[in-house]
C-alpha cells in the first residue's frame, strides 16, 4: 500500500501530516499527488470526502518550497465555488504548510477588500479564492496572475452549475499558458470536459469514484406524511419532525436539518427553538458573518441543530454530524447525495430521515432512481393525524403561507432577481426580463460591469436563487443543481432496516471538528507569528 513518505512529499509537508493522523493517502492523493509534483495537469474526478482537498493542497506546498512571492503577484492560484468551500481549503493549507514560510490570502466575498488588498500587497505564495471576488480584485487592478505556476479549480461542476464558467476562462486567460493546471470536479459535464480540452494540457485522469452514490454507512429513512388538511399541514410536519428528533434520542448529538426554501429554513428554526430544540437557521440571505458565526457554534457543538438551505451548507466538512433530517425530499435528485453525506463522514456512522408528502413522491422516485436503491419506509411516529395544535400560532398554522407548489424539475435558472444580500456565495446576479435586476453581486460587483458574459445568463447563479414566475409562490431556494457528491470512502455498515429505529444507536463522538474562521485573510506567516 502507497504510503505518504512514497510520494515525494516535502520533509515539513510530511511532518504536518503526521501531526494530522493520517496514515495512508486516500485513492485521489496516491493517483493526483505524484504526476502533481512531476509538474504535470491533472484531471481529478472526485467528490468531496475523498481527500482530494490534500490531494492538490500537498503537492502545491511542495511545489511551492522553493522561491518567493512578490508582491500583488500570487504564484498558486485555488478557485473554489463558494465562501465556505474556498475557507475549508484555506484551512488545509493552514494545517498542511504550518512547517513552511509559505503565505497565503483568502478572496471570498463577506470580508474587506482592505486587509485582503494588504496581503496581496506584500505578495503571497497562494491565493484561495471565489472567482467573483477575484475578479473583482483583478479588475480593480491590484492584482496580476502574470506569476501563476500552479493553478487549481476545485468542484468545478459546481462552478458549472453556480454560472461561474465563464469566469473560470477569463482567470484562465490571465494566468500564463505555461502554469500547472490541477483541475477537480465530480462529474464531466460538457461543458466541464470543454473546458479542461481548451485549458488543461495532456492531463493525468484521476477518477476515483462514481458520482451519485450513497455512503453504506449512513442509515437511511423516509416517512410517508400526510397532513390532516392544507391549513394545518405545515405546522403538523414541524411537529412530525420533532418527534423524529426526540425519537432519536441521545444519539442525535447533532443534526442538520435541510429544508428546499429559504422560508422554510426560518421557520422550522423559529418553531424548534419554541419547542426547546437548539435550532440556528443558516441560508444565503443571512449576511456572512452571521454565517460563520453559526457554521461555528454547530461546530463547536454550541448549536445542537443547524437549519439548512442547500447552498448553505454545501459541501461543509463538519466530520461529527450524527444525523441529517430532510424536511423536504429534495426537488434535484443529486442534492439528496449530498445532503445526506453531511453525515457518516470520515468513516462514522450516520442517520438520515427524509419527510415525504404525497406530492414528493416523484422526487422519491428520482431520488431512489439515482441511489439505486429503496430507502426504507419509517413508521411515522405521529400516526395519520399529528397533533400540531401546539405550532399553531405561526403564519402558515393560520394559512398565512402559501402552499407549495409543485417545483419544476428543469435544470434551467430561476429567475428571480438576487439582491446584493442574497448573493451571497460569490454567485453571479442576474435578473430576468420579468424581474429587472437589482444592481446586484457581493462585493459591489455587479453583472453590467462584467459584461453579461453569456453563460453567466443561461447558467443559474445558483445562490439563492428563487423559483421562476408565479407571484403568489412562496420564494423556494434555487436548488443546488447538481451536487453530485458523496463520500465513498466510508466503511460499510450493514443493512438499511431503519424500522427498528428504538435499536438504532450510533457511537458517533460528540463535538465538532476543527474550528472555522479566524484564520479567514491571515497568512501562514501571521498565524505563525499570532
Ligand atoms: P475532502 O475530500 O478534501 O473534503 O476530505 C474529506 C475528509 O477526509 C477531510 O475531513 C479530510 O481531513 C480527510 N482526509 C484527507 N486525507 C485523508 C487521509 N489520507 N486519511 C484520512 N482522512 C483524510
Amino acid at each position: 500500500m502507497t504510503k505518504f513518505s512514497d510520494l515525494n512529499l516535502d520533509a515539513k509537508v510530511l511532518k504536518a501530516i503526521a501531526d494530522t493522523g493520517y496514515e495512508t493517502p486516500t485513492p485521489i492523493q496516491a493517483g493526483a499527488i505524484p504526476p502533481a509534483l512531476e509538474g504535470r495537469d491533472v484531471l481529478g474526478i472526485a467528490q468531496t470526502g475523498t481527500g482530494k482537498t490534500a490531494s492538490f493542497t500537498l503537492p502545491m506546498i511542495t511545489l511551492l518550497g522553493r522561491g518567493r512571492a512578490r508582491a500583488r503577484m500570487p504564484r498558486s492560484l485555488v478557485l473554489a465555488p463558494t465562501r465556505e468551500l474556498a475557507a475549508q481549503v484555506a484551512e488545509n493549507f493552514d494545517a498542511y504548510a504550518k512547517y513552511t514560510k509559505l503565505t497565503k490570502a483568502l478572496l471570498i466575498g463577506g470580508t474587506s477588500f482592505k486587509d485582503q488588498d494588504k496581503l496581496i500587497d506584500k505578495g503571497v505564495d497562494v491565493l484561495i479564492a471565489t472567482p467573483g471576488r477575484l475578479l473583482d480584485h483583478l479588475e480593480r487592478g491590484k492584482l496580476i496572475l502574470t506569476d501563476v505556476k500552479v493553478m487549481v479549480v476545485d468542484e468545478a461542476d459546481r462552478m458549472l452549475d453556480m454560472g461561474f464558467i465563464p469566469d473560470i476562462e477569463e482567470i484562465f486567460k490571465r494566468t500564463p499558458f505555461t502554469r500547472q493546471t490541477l483541475f477537480f470536479s465530480a462529474t464531466m459535464a460538457p461543458e466541464i470536459e470543454r473546458i479542461t480540452n481548451t485549458f488543461l494540457s495532456n492531463p493525468a485522469k484521476i477518477e476515483v469514484a462514481r458520482a451519485a452514490t450513497t455512503s453504506e454507512n449512513i442509515k437511511q429513512g423516509v416517512v410517508m406524511f400526510q397532513g390532516s388538511n392544507r391549513t394545518k399541514a405545515d405546522a403538523e410536519k414541524r411537529a412530525l419532525l420533532r418527534k423524529l428528533i426526540e425519537a432519536e434520542g441521545d444519539a442525535c448529538s447533532n443534526a442538520i436539518i435541510f429544508c428546499n426554501r429559504k422560508s422554510d429554513v426560518d421557520m422550522v428554526a423559529k418553531s424548534l427553538k419554541k419547542h426547546g430544540f437548539d435550532a440556528s437557521p443558516i441560508h444565503g440571505d443571512l449576511d456572512q458573518s452571521h454565517r460563520t458565526r453559526t457554521l461555528e457554534g454547530f461546530r463547536d457543538g454550541e448549536i445542537r441543530f443547524l437549519v439548512a438551505s442547500d447552498v448553505a451548507a454545501r459541501g461543509l466538512d463538519i466530520p461529527a454530524v450524527t444525523h441529517v433530517f430532510n424536511f423536504d425530499v429534495p426537488s434535484h435528485a443529486e442534492d439528496y447525495v449530498h445532503r445526506i453525506g453531511r453525515t457518516g463522514r470520515a468513516g462514522r456512522s450516520g442517520v438520515a430521515i427524509m419527510i415525504c408528502n404525497p406530492r414528493d413522491t416523484k422526487n422519491l422516485e428520482d431520488v431512489e432512481r439515482l441511489v439505486q436503491q429503496e430507502i426504507p419506509r419509517l413508521d411515522n411516529p405521529l400516526g395519520s393525524t399529528p397533533d400540531a395544535t401546539t405550532d399553531a400560532a405561526t403564519p402558515e398554522a393560520q394559512g398565512e403561507e402559501k402552499p407549495r407548489r409543485s417545483r419544476s424539475r428543469s435544470r434551467k435558472p430561476k429567475t428571480d432577481a438576487p439582491t446584493p444580500d442574497n448573493v451571497a456565495a460569490d454567485a453571479p446576479a442576474e435578473a430576468t426580463p420579468e424581474t429587472p435586476a437589482e444592481p446586484a453581486a457581493e462585493g459591489g460587483r455587479s453583472r453590467s460591469r462584467r459584461g453579461g458574459r453569456g453563460r453567466g445568463r443561461s447558467a443559474a447563479p445558483a445562490e439563492e436563487q428563487t423559483e421562476a414566475a408565479a407571484p403568489t409562490a412562496p420564494e423556494p431556494e434555487a436548488p443546488a443543481q447538481s451536487e453530485r457528491r458523496a463520500d465513498h470512502d466510508r466503511a460499510p455498515r450493514g443493512g438499511n432496516d431503519n424500522r427498528n429505529r428504538g435499536g438504532r444507536r450510533n457511537d458517533t463522538p460528540v463535538g465538532m471538528g476543527d474550528d472555522m474562521p479566524e484564520f479567514i485573510a491571515k497568512s501562514f506567516a501571521e498565524r505563525a507569528n499570532s
